[in-house]
């Protein structure tokens, strides 16, 4: 079992001249806390969270680039999720976009997922 096999297909992703308030809406509108952000030629630049939304209003941040994770730890479809599991753990983190060769973004590969592989299995 690897990555493509369980991560999630249709993933949000934002471009990185999206404003906070407009990565926000659809955080709300796709009930999710992870959006990949991508660069004009579709490659991905960073990750933007929940948690990073509340730093920007906490700290009065106006840039969707002053407020996201430029380092953001990916996953690739073949990957073993034992290899995920370690990422998220090293970098306390719970989501990773999946980006194939070219660095575009596939899927994403949560936490929730792996926990709900492991109800499955026991
Ligand atoms: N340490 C804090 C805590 O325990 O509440 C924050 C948790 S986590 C480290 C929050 C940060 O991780 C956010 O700034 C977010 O952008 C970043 N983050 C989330 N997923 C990421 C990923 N896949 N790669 C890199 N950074 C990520």
């Amino acid at each position: 079992i690897t990555v493509n096999d369980v991560m999630e297909e249709t993933t949000p992703i934002i471009n990185k001249k999206t404003s906070i308030k407009q990565a926000s809406k659809t955080m709300m509108k796709n009930n999710s806390t992870h959006l990949p952000v991508i660069t004009q030629n579709g490659k991905i630049a960073g990750i933007i969270t929940a948690w990073d939304i509340a730093k920007a209003v906490s700290e009065d941040l106006k840039e969707l680039e002053d407020v996201m994770t430029n380092n953001v730890v990916t996953a690739n479809p073949n990957e073993s999720i034992r290899s995920v599991i370690n990422k998220i753990k090293k970098h306390n983190i719970s989501a990773l976009p999946v980006v194939d060769k070219k660095q575009k973004v596939i899927g994403t590969i949560s936490s929730d997922v792996i926990s709900q592989l492991i109800t499955k299995d026991t």
